[in-house]
């Protein structure tokens, strides 16, 4: 069994790890409960997952019955209201059990929370019900025609009678297939706001939905594949938010729910891969030297180099998380955080290639056999690819240092 990172040796001689180094002060209880919610229900199905692109549905709907339906939003809404800081806690450590489990959820829980803040009243009460009881949500927006600028959408939805004509190409939609509804990204062509970015709302048994599998090297049971919306009539109660002007939400809604919890998957993926490592390295005893591998000094360097980095990604996830827990609580725009977010998501998901790599080479042939190390590698190889990917990130970083506008020409 994993070690988990809640659990904290306390032999004699040995350095205890002060908790709050693990998990912000006042979620120790979280933590302890998420970890409970991993080994239990969400460990058990993770391998067959994977082995057979299986959608995680029986672990989504656990997450659901524990009361994590919809953590970040007010209780008067039904939500948990447990703000950021909880989300990424709990983001982190489911992922440490079920990497795709883990990402549906944040993808979920984004869902959830657009459909809060741009959504009306009665958008609300149709949805957020059904949310708390298991309904999966999820965002299609990324078209294959402007792939990771997925600000940028060439598919319409032009007005008729009875509300919406939506044709739009998506290239990726975490869930996609499964969800019970999408909030879809698309553009109003007679739109007045100069941003004519407006989001649909589509429910799954809409006729002209169709949607592919997902056949990929990693996160292979998030049902990540295209999607295609033909001709579906999505009616004018339907529409989240104006005709055009969803800018504003990807800003701040999208981008930092997503940004934050996806870069929380991360640290909990790479965090579990070198559990892993580490439990492997002691086990195992070369009958020759009478040495563990953890024995030899050189292994012994790389799971601290691994665990340093980890450390440093997950410091940055916290000190997001707080911030914009601040933001929501002085009611501030989360957008006044999204340049930490950048740079969170970049050194989270470049850390996780690292870690996991060194995760395997310290597990030796073992470690490249089917099993939980390779599978953390492959699944932590998709933070740098999803969008805003970390080229593009590290582009709106450094012109943010050399104080250029960050969204010119891209
Ligand atoms: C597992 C997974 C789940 C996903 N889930 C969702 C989802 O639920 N909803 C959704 O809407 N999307 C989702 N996506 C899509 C994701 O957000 C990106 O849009 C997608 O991964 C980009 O892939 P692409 O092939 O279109 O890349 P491209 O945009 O074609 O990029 C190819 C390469 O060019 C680089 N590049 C692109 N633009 C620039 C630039 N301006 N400057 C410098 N370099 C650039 C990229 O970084 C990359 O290296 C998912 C993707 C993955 C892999």
């Amino acid at each position: 069994m994993v070690q988990s990172t809640v659990a904290v040796q306390e032999k004699s001689g040995v350095m205890n790890i002060p908790s709050w180094w693990n998990c912000p002060e006042g979620f120790e209880e979280l933590q302890k409960l998420a970890h409970l919610l991993g080994e239990k229900e969400l460990l058990q199905r993770s391998i067959s997952s994977d082995l057979e692109g299986r959608f995680p549905r029986e672990s989504l709907k656990e997450i659901a019955n524990a009361g994590y339906g919809a953590v970040t939003i007010p209780v008067e809404a039904g939500g948990l209201e447990q703000g950021f800081t909880a989300f990424s806690v709990l983001a982190e450590s489911f992922s440490q059990y079920c990497p795709s489990s883990a990402m549906c959820w944040v993808m979920h829980t984004t869902t959830v929370h657009t459909l809060y803040d741009a959504g009306t009243e009665e958008q609300r009460k149709k949805y957020i019900p059904g949310v708390l009881k298991g309904d999966i949500a999820a965002l299609a927006f990324s078209e294959p025609a402007t792939g990771g600028h997925f600000w940028n959408v060439v598919s319409e939805a032009p007005r008729n009678a009875n509300g919406y004509l939506l044709n739009a190409d998506k290239s990726f939609v975490t869930s996609g297939g499964e969800a019970d509804f999408y909030i879809v990204a698309t553009s109003f062509p007679d739109s007045d706001d100069k941003d004519n970015l407006m989001y649909l709302l589509v429910e799954k048994d809409q006729e002209g939905i169709e949607s592919s599998s997902f056949s990929a090297m990693g996160l292979r049971g998030n049902a990540s594949g295209p999607m295609k919306f033909k001709n579906v009539q999505v009616p004018f109660e339907n529409r989240i938010g104006g005709e055009g002007g969803a800018g504003y939400y990807n800003d701040n809604t999208v981008d930092p729910l997503f940004l934050l919890g996806s870069a929380a998957c991360w640290v909990g993926i790479a965090q579990g891969a070198l559990n892993a490592a580490i439990y492997s390295a002691k086990k195992k005893v070369h009958a020759d030297t009478g040495s563990s591998v953890a024995g030899y000094q050189v292994i012994r360097h790389e799971l601290a180099k691994s665990q340093i980095l980890i450390d440093s990604a997950r410091s940055m996830l916290y000190r997001t998380a707080k911030a914009l827990d601040g933001c929501q609580e002085k009611g501030l725009e989360l957008s006044e955080c999204l340049y930490p977010l950048w740079q969170l998501k970049t050194h989270a998901a470049d850390m996780v290639i690292t870690v996991t790599n060194a995760a395997l080479q310290v597990s030796g042939g073992r470690g490249y056999l089917t099993g939980q190390v390779e599978k953390f590698l492959r699944d932590g190889r998709a933070g740098a690819l999803m969008g805003p990917t970390n080229e593009v990130l590290r582009e709106w970083i450094g012109r943010t240092l050399i104080d250029v506008p960050w969204m010119d020409e891209v």
